[in-house]
C-alpha cells in the first residue's frame, strides 16, 4: 500500500471560532501524523442561517485561535470565490492542487447526519476522505452515506486519496457558537473561547457583548 501525507480540510461559519473547533482539529492532526489542517471560513454558508460576524472578523478570531498550532492553517480560499461556499468546489480546487494526496474532510458528526442533504454528496467518496468528529446529541449517519464511505483507520486513509470514514472517539464537547454567542449577549464573555479570542470580540464590540462584563463568570455555554 502507498502511503502519502495526507491533507486535511476542516470548512465552518466559524461565528466565534471555539475551544471544539480547535480540539477537534488537532485530533485530527495528531491521529494523521501531525497533517495540516486547513480551517476555511465559509463566506455564504449554504445549508443555515447566515453568520453575525463578518468574514474579516471571524479570520481574524481564527488567526488569533491558531496561532499557537503549528498544524493548523487558516485559509480563506472559500472568502475569496464568489457566490455560496459549497464544500463540493472546495474539494475540487484542492485536488486539484493535489492530484495525489489522501485528502481528508473533517466534519462534527451533526454535519454528517446531514450529508446526504449536501450538494452532490456522492461525489465526496471520489474527492475525499471523511474524518467525523462526535459531537452530543447528534442524529446518526444515513445508510447510504455510511456505505458510501467504508469505515477505516488512519493507516487506511494515508494509504489511497480519497472515499473512506474515519470515526473519532474524542474529543467529545458540549460547545457550540450558537451557545457561545448567546453567553456572550448575556455575559460578555465565554469559557470555550480562547481568551485572545474573548478580547478580541470585546475589543470590536461583536455579538452584542455588554459594555461592563464580568469575565470571571465561568458558567458554562
Ligand atoms: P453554530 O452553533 O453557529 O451552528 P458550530 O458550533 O456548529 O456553529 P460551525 O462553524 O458551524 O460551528 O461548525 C464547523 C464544523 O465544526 C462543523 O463540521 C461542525 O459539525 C463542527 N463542530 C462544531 N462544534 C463542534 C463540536 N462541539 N464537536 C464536534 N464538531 C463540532
Amino acid at each position: 500500500m502507498r502511503n502519502s501525507a495526507p491533507l486535511v480540510l476542516f470548512g465552518g461559519t466559524f461565528d466565534p471560532v471555539h475551544r471544539a473547533h480547535i480540539s477537534a482539529a488537532r485530533a485530527v492532526s495528531k491521529v494523521l501524523g501531525d497533517a495540516p489542517v486547513h480551517l476555511l471560513p465559509n463566506a455564504v454558508p449554504p445549508h443555515r442561517p447566515q453568520p453575525t460576524a463578518d468574514a474579516e472578523q471571524r479570520l481574524a478570531m481564527l488567526r488569533l485561535a491558531c496561532h499557537e498550532h503549528p498544524s493548523l492553517i487558516v485559509d480563506d480560499w472559500e472568502l475569496r470565490q464568489q457566490g455560496p461556499s459549497y464544500s463540493l468546489k472546495t474539494l475540487q480546487h484542492f485536488r486539484q492542487q493535489h492530484p495525489e494526496a489522501p485528502l481528508v474532510f473533517m466534519i462534527g458528526a451533526d454535519s454528517f447526519a446531514s450529508l446526504h442533504h449536501w450538494h452532490r454528496w456522492q461525489d465526496y467518496a471520489t474527492l475525499c476522505h471523511l474524518a467525523v468528529v462526535p459531537r452530543p446529541d447528534s442524529k446518526l449517519a444515513s445508510g447510504e452515506v455510511l456505505a458510501a464511505f467504508p469505515e477505516s483507520d488512519a493507516y487506511g486513509l494515508c494509504g489511497q486519496p480519497a472515499g473512506l470514514r474515519l470515526m473519532l472517539k474524542r474529543p467529545f464537547l458540549d460547545v457550540s457558537a450558537t451557545a457561545i454567542r448567546e453567553a456572550l449577549a448575556r455575559k460578555g464573555d465565554c469559557p470555550a473561547l480562547d481568551p485572545a479570542v474573548s478580547a478580541h470580540i470585546r475589543g470590536h464590540h461583536l455579538y452584542n457583548v455588554p459594555t461592563t462584563t464580568h469575565s470571571t463568570d465561568h458558567e458554562a455555554p
